[in-house]
């Protein structure tokens, strides 16, 4: 058996395992609030280039970003019915605006400082984006408005886990309105496809993008995409979501414009936002009994050179041969931006800085000595695969020159092989199952790492929707979303065209899973 270098495996307990990898990879702490997290540097770094890649993205299709007050007046939630009532039980509120001694040494709200208005701390920023868009949109000339803001937001959520579902998290959230309601579905999927291929060619991470179910929509919303991934214990992330919101915003905004007809019209909006929990997804997906593996085109740092220093004074050549591999690496392209490469010269035992970068999931790890430098080489560790077949660590003896020629190849290598490795576990793990029986043998007691179920259903609505829930929550499971790309038709797989919940005609097939 291997030791490992996290204290849990994932086999034995996989939210402890998830614990530990943000532990020992130095991704974030508790910070006193519960739900509130202290984010590290590495674990920041990592959002940082989740950003910065995205940001990109969203420019490219047409975005500008801009920035919303933090505090939202309650009244602008009030205009939304649907939308107040869906963020009510979590939303954070400021009353007042001074505080008073209390007499015993502490300090209370100070009763003649109560706010004429209560404020919430945004939970998400549709009402005051839209309070703007009213002011901005007056003619068919103003539109479309195409905005995004990278926030933090609040929501009061009960159960927390790090990442995952945090009551204060960091996200982009974009907010756009438009002329036709085709133009605003055009706008919410194209969003959709942005997350899709951003996660699977970013993160690495792979996913289905498809309808959320009626139940599942996001408050005031006319309709809900999602893309979902597939975490190692078979249960399933909402990694980003995309809003049809039709005129529902407008409406109760006031967001108008005179058409070309010189007519008054409702303009029609989207949002669309993507978080921290993003961070999450990638450890889950990724992690592994040693830590982290961070694939290379989001990790803050992709080669990271450890030198292995004696107290001697040949140590001095080993640091200068370093420095002068750091410099060249970062002349390298690789997945099309110059190298990230660090030189680690912080005090401390080259064998306990190179477990610290293997629990952190640096892609590449280089190690030299004095007899690489003699010999013009390194030793090259990949993260993501970590062992050779006998157990033992995978170290290979490099020619420097071969490994910077190559280093750009090699961290191309990575990306895709992480990728491919969360794809076929994907694939493999969702099954396609014709009736209720199917799904019942599929969740059923004791069964590990279940996977989703693929079922073809009527898409009931009201009520027989409900009972539809109900059935499935006694079974822990949710309905994930409708794959995008269906024709229609749901036999293309030669599954049943009947309704496993309804036995009415099936109209598409959905995936069905546990989830975070
Ligand atoms: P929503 O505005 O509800 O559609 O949320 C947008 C995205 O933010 C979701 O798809 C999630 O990926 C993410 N998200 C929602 N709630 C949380 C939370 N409590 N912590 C972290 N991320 C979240």
């Amino acid at each position: 058996m291997i030791k490992r270098a996290l204290p849990v495996t994932r086999e034995a307990d996989f939210s402890a395992w998830y614990q530990s990898v943000i532990t020992e990879a130095d991704l974030a702490e508790e910070s006193g609030v519960r739900g509130c997290m202290v984010i590290r540097p590495w674990g920041y770094g990592i959002w940082e280039r989740i950003q910065r890649l995205l940001d990109d993205r969203i420019k490219a299709t047409g975005h500008e970003n801009c920035y919303f007050p933090l505090f939202i007046p309650l009244s602008y939630f009030e205009k939304e019915a649907e939308h107040v009532e869906g963020f009510a039980k979590e939303m954070a509120v400021v009353t007042h605006h001074r505080l008073v001694s209390d007499g015993k040494g502490g300090l209370k709200p100070d009763p003649t400082a109560k706010l004429e208005e209560p404020l919430v701390v945004r939970p998400t920023s549709e009402t005051v984006i839209g309070m703007a868009f009213a002011r901005w949109v007056q003619s068919w000339r103003d539109l479309p408005v195409l905005i995004n803001q990278w926030a933090n937001v609040v929501r009061w959520e009960m159960r927390t886990r790090m990442f995952l579902r945090t009551s204060e998290f960091l996200w982009q959230e974009g907010h756009t309105a438009h002329a036709t309601q085709a133009e605003a579905v055009d706008e919410t999927l194209k969003m959709l496809e942005v997350y899709r291929s951003f996660a699977e060619e970013c993160v690495a991470l792979p996913v289905v993008a498809g309808e959320k179910p009626e139940n599942e929509r996001f408050p005031g919303a006319v309709a809900t995409y999602s893309i979902e991934a597939m975490m190692q214990d078979g249960k399933a992330l909402q990694a980003g979501t995309s809003h049809f919101l039709g005129t529902n915003f407008a409406h109760a905004q006031n967001i108008r414009f005179q058409n070309a007809a010189g007519e008054l019209e409702l303009a029609q909006t989207t949002s669309w936002g993507m978080s921290t929990r993003m961070i999450g997804g990638l450890i889950m997906v990724h992690g592994d009994d040693d830590g982290l593996r961070v694939p290379p085109r989001v990790a803050p740092w992709q080669v990271v050179i450890v030198p292995m220093l004696r107290d001697q004074p040949e140590d001095e050549a080993i640091v200068d041969y370093c420095k002068a591999l750091q410099a060249e690496l970062a002349k390298q392209s690789g997945l099309g931006e110059p190298v990230r490469a660090l030189l680690d010269l912080k005090f401390g035992k080259a064998a306990t800085k190179r477990w610290g970068w293997v629990k952190k999931g640096a892609p590449i790890i280089i190690e030299i000595g004095g007899r690489d430098v003699a010999g013009g080489n390194l030793s090259v560790i990949r993260r993501d695969r970590l062992y050779q077949e006998s157990g033992k660590l995978d170290s290979a003896v490099v020619a420097r020159d071969a490994f910077v020629g190559g280093v750009g190849a090699l961290l191309e290598e990575i990306q895709t092989a992480l990728f491919d490795e969360a794809h076929a576990r994907l694939r493999a793990s969702i099954a396609p199952v014709e009736d209720w029986a199917g799904v019942e043998a599929t969740f059923g007691e004791g069964v590990k790492n279940p996977g989703w179920v693929d079922v073809p259903w009527s898409k009931p609505t009201g009520a027989a929707l409900d009972a539809v829930v109900e059935r499935l929550k006694a079974l822990k499971l949710t309905i994930r979303n409708a794959p995008m790309g269906q024709t229609g038709h749901p036999d293309q797989a030669g599954g049943a065209t009947t309704c496993i919940f309804t036995g009415a005609p099936a109209v598409e097939r959905v995936l069905i899973g546990r989830s975070y």
